[in-house]
């Protein structure tokens, strides 16, 4: 980091000297947003490719600051990290997805499946497990309802503690993405050996996916393999009706992107799944 500089004397930079106040300015209000009820989830459908129906939806926090307006993830979640804040913060997320995803199913719409983000501290908390058995002891909602997203940095890191407590959460009855695949380390033995439910092709491939024949190639190869393993494929960042074709084409079995929706709030969200909202 740019702290870092030991006993080395350094001349006073006005530049990062800015940067780390408006660090620690958005740390102390990050630390009051909870409380102050600052954030709020957007939902993004997760279509099957199959027959063009809402199959579930990946929840994505907002920080709505009453002065500085809407704050992306991008901003804050680094710092979330950093300063141990995304734990608690974490929780309410995950808390706030699942009573949501039940109250939708009480009000009589079918069953979907909602994605939630974990991030790498969260997930080696040693009390991350139960967490997530009392969010759904808490909320009443089918475990086969709540779907974790881990990253391939996170899930791939093979060590005995990840192992141990991904066989926790399978026993658990949730289900298992994992984000972003493609851009980290791809252990194909570690897929096998988990059986995750979801492989969440990352929106770097999708993006080019039309005019890039390398992009294609390993889209399709991605595909191939998911259907080998009996894994979903998830394309991830689809904004055209081509880049919709040749997923289709491919066999892939659901998108997300904005050839759909972006992510609405709950109220435009339930909308969408009152009218039946189809590709
Ligand atoms: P992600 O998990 O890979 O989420 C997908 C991102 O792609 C979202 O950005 C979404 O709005 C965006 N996206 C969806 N469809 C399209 C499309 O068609 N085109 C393009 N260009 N983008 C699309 P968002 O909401 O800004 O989130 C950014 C990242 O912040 C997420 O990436 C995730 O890593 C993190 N994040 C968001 N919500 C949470 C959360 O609740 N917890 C944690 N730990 N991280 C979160
Ligand atoms: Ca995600
Ligand atoms: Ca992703
Ligand atoms: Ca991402």
């Amino acid at each position: 980091s740019k702290e870092k500089g030991g006993n080395s004397y350094h001349y006073y930079h006005p530049d990062m000297n800015k940067r780390s106040l408006h660090k620690l300015n958005l740390e102390i209000h990050l630390r009051k947003a909870l409380e102050r009820g600052e954030f709020r989830l957007l939902y993004q459908p997760l279509v099957d490719l199959k027959n063009g129906t809402i199959r579930g939806m990946e929840s994505l926090v907002r920080w709505q600051h009453p002065e500085w307006g809407m704050i992306s993830p991008a901003e804050f979640i680094p710092l979330a990290e950093e300063t141990g804040l995304i734990v608690p913060m974490g929780n309410w997320i995950l808390k706030q997805a699942c009573l949501q995803n039940k109250a939708w199913l009480e009000q009589g719409y079918n069953p979907l499946c909602v994605s939630v983000n974990i991030s790498a501290i969260q997930f080696h908390q040693p009390q991350f497990v139960s967490v997530i058995e009392e969010t759904l002891q808490e909320s009443g909602l089918d475990p086969g309802l709540l779907c974790l997203e881990i990253t391939e940095g996170v899930a791939m890191n093979s060590g005995p503690h990840v192992m141990e407590t991904m066989d926790k959460l399978k026993s658990l009855g949730v289900r298992i993405s994992i984000d972003d695949f493609g851009t980290g380390y791809s252990s194909l033995s570690y897929l096998k050996r988990f059986r995750v439910h979801t492989l969440k092709i990352d929106q770097s491939f999708i993006r080019d996916v039309t005019s890039d024949e390398d992009n294609a190639a390993i889209v399709t190869a991605l595909i191939a393999m998911s259907r080998q393993l009996k894994i979903t494929s998830l394309a991830e960042g689809v904004e055209t009706r081509e880049q919709l074709e040749f997923l289709l084409a491919q066999g892939c079995d659901e998108i997300q992107g904005y050839v759909f929706s972006k992510p609405v709030s709950a109220q435009e969200f339930e909308e969408m799944i009152r009218q039946n909202k189809q590709l």
